[in-house]
């Protein structure tokens, strides 16, 4: 699944909740999440971001990776 860094925090632009074609791009209280279980792993929604938040799970830069437990733990799909 794909998954949402720190850049999104306090920003949700949102231009990713508009491509995403199965509508698995959720609001927090601070950043978007995107369901794990619901990606179809299309990608159109990474290069949309415009500070670049969007990444696939395997290539979250190592700075950011509690991210990727993150956005599987705003969904408790654990
Ligand atoms: Fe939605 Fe596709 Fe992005 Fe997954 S990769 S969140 S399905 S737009």
């Amino acid at each position: 699944a794909y998954v949402i860094a720190e850049p999104c925090i306090d920003l949700k632009d949102k231009a990713c909740v508009e491509e995403c074609p199965v509508d698995c791009i959720y609001e927090g209280r601070r950043a978007l999440y995107i369901h794990p279980d619901e990606c179809v792993d299309c990608g159109a929604c990474e290069p949309v971001c415009p500070v670049e938040a969007v990444f696939y799970e395997d290539d979250v830069p190592p700075h950011w990776q509690p991210y990727r437990q993150a956005n599987v733990e705003f969904f408790d799909v654990l």
